[in-house]
């Protein structure tokens, strides 16, 4: 999960202007989507949302310091291990691979540790209730799959 950037292209089949990153935003973390308008291009949410689309770079530096869970920002002292593991992919054709490895903030990482899952759930659907579905899944394959959750000590 750690790190949207590191994914080929969460956009599926829609062709990317070259000129324009890859695009996140940053208030919801999901993907935006390229689309022409009259100013040029401009990124938009994929799906419908409660709020207007704040478009950041989707770059491996900005994912790498949100939680993997709940999304905030944060420096991340948790760390969860998992089996890696695939799942199909709610958002494009074929599977999400997992490479077994979050990065969660302080307060999504004791939960973990607990394996309090209807809390992890709770916190991961609150920013985003629209993905409810699909965040329920990945946190059940994480729960089927998980090692350990221990605070990274760096
Ligand atoms: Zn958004
Ligand atoms: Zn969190």
């Amino acid at each position: 999960m750690r790190g949207f950037g590191a994914e080929p292209s969460p956009l599926g089949g829609i062709m990317l202007d070259e000129s324009m990153p890859l695009m996140m935003c940053e208030i919801c973390h999901e993907p935006l989507v390229p689309v022409q308008s009259l100013l040029g291009m401009i990124a938009v949410h994929r799906e419908a949302a409660d709020h207007p689309p704040l478009a950041v770079p989707q770059i491996d530096e900005v994912a790498n310091c949100i939680c993997d869970v709940c999304g905030s920002r944060s420096d991340l002292p948790w760390l969860v291990l998992c089996t890696p593991f695939t799942i199909p992919n709610a958002f494009r054709d074929g599977n999400y691979t997992d490479d077994g490895e979050w990065g969660l903030c302080d307060d999504c990482g004791p939960l973990a540790e607990e394996e309090d899952w209807a809390g992890l759930l709770q916190r991961a659907i609150e920013p985003c209730p629209a993905n409810a579905r699909w965040i329920r899944e990945l946190l059940l394959a994480l729960q089927a799959n998980m090692l350990v959750a221990c605070r990274d000590e760096y």
